[in-house]
């Protein structure tokens, strides 16, 4: 079953510059820029990767403002063209390549505004992914956030109820949650999931060179986070065929399709990519590889305060203390991570070698628009 993704949604008026030319660099210099990118990627200490459904179309699945895609065609009375259904898109060559990158340690985080959760289902590890506006295939729980990663897209949009309940169990002789699920896909105007957002600007700021492919950069705040890399004093580098937001700040800019930049990019740096055997969910990258020390010690400071400002509420409410209820959450996820693995591995494949996994996911970017809520969560579209 596939979804018209676009349809799911709700109208909305500011789809930004949709159908700007394309251009292209001549065969030399794409080869001259790419060359420049792997040497910058050698030299990088901290890359982080910012997709777009630019790096889908070759799955067949439709951008949204390229010269066939979705918003574009919305705007000529006009139908996009879907080549795939979510479930049988295949990672595009770039899709794997990051895998590659990411596994020679190369990539140490990816940030996507891709709803078509081809990142997930290619095996990319997905404590090392933020899914800013949200994952097809993934549903999760409104009241202990346990997310479900399912073969088949959740057909439901818009953070919405999708008729299932929560199965997580939090201890022995315990009735399982029972929370509704929700689909994790954002409706324009809806604010990005705190998590996946709080971790993208750490690492975004943490960066010393971001790389965007596929992406216009309209949409906020998911366009603006390599801006926090280029503060820092990192180098961005862009990778669009039509103009984007922010060449402007670009160390680099490449035109030229990401699927040919990624497989020159990765005979200099001398890596294979890899292959893809199915639907492959990797909850985590191995053990010994610890993502983002600098994020978890600012969450450990974010949840301080969190946990401040609920006692104040609970206060005035006059509720009792949950410390140990929070003590008890976090062993429970420690728990679910587990279970989650054990799972995976009974319907799955390996995310690695080393590190079997199972599931699946979905990939699609979104764009959103909507210019009151500049500043908070809510995507915004500014040109
Ligand atoms: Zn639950």
């Amino acid at each position: 079953m596939s979804v018209n993704y676009a349809a799911g949604l709700s109208t909305y008026a500011d789809k930004g510059v949709c159908g700007l030319p394309e251009s292209f660099d001549s065969k030399e210099e794409l080869k001259g820029k790419v060359e420049a990118l792997a040497q910058l990627i050698r030299e990088s200490q901290y890359l982080v990767v910012h997709s777009g459904a630019g790096i889908s179309t070759s799955s067949g699945i439709p951008d949204f403002r390229g010269p066939k895609g979705v918003w574009t065609m919305e705007e000529r009375g006009e139908s996009p063209h879907f080549d795939t259904t979510f479930e049988e898109a295949r990672p595009s060559l770039t899709h794997m390549a990051l895998l590659g990158l990411q596994r020679a340690s190369y990539l140490k985080y990816l940030i996507s505004q891709n709803v078509d959760g081809i990142h997930v289902r290619s095996g990319f590890p997905r404590n090392l992914l933020s899914e800013l506006h949200g994952n097809m295939f993934v549903e999760e729980c409104g009241k202990c956030g346990k997310q479900y990663v399912r073969e088949k897209v959740i057909g439901v949009m818009g953070l919405k109820p999708t008729g299932k309940y929560c199965e997580e169990v939090r201890g022995r002789g315990l009735r399982s949650c029972r929370g509704k699920l929700i689909s994790t896909i954002l409706d324009w105007e809806e604010a990005l999931p705190e998590k996946d957002l709080n971790r993208a600007e750490e690492a975004s700021r943490r960066a010393d060179l971001a790389l965007t492919l596929g992406t216009s950069l309209q949409i906020k705040p998911s366009g603006d986070l390599p801006l926090f890399t280029k503060r820092k004093g990192g180098k961005v580098v862009i990778v669009n065929l039509q103009p984007t937001k922010h060449d402007k700040h670009a160390h680099l800019r490449i035109n030229g399709y990401v699927d040919e930049v990624m497989s020159q990019l990765m005979e200099l740096l001398g890596l294979d990519i890899p292959k893809w055997d199915g639907p492959t969910v990797c909850e985590s990258s191995t053990p010994d590889q610890k993502p983002l020390p600098a994020i978890a010690i600012k969450k450990e400071v974010k949840k301080g305060v969190k946990k401040e400002a609920k006692r104040e509420g609970r206060k005035r409410l006059g509720e009792p203390k949950k410390e140990e209820e929070d003590e008890e959450k976090i062993a429970v996820k420690k728990e679910r991570a587990e279970q989650t693995t054990e799972e995976h591995e009974k319907d799955l494949q390996g995310c690695t070698d080393s590190n079997p996994i199972p599931v699946q996911t979905q990939d699609q970017d979104l764009s959103r628009g909507g210019d009151q809520n500049e500043g908070a969560n809510s995507p915004t579209l500014s040109l």
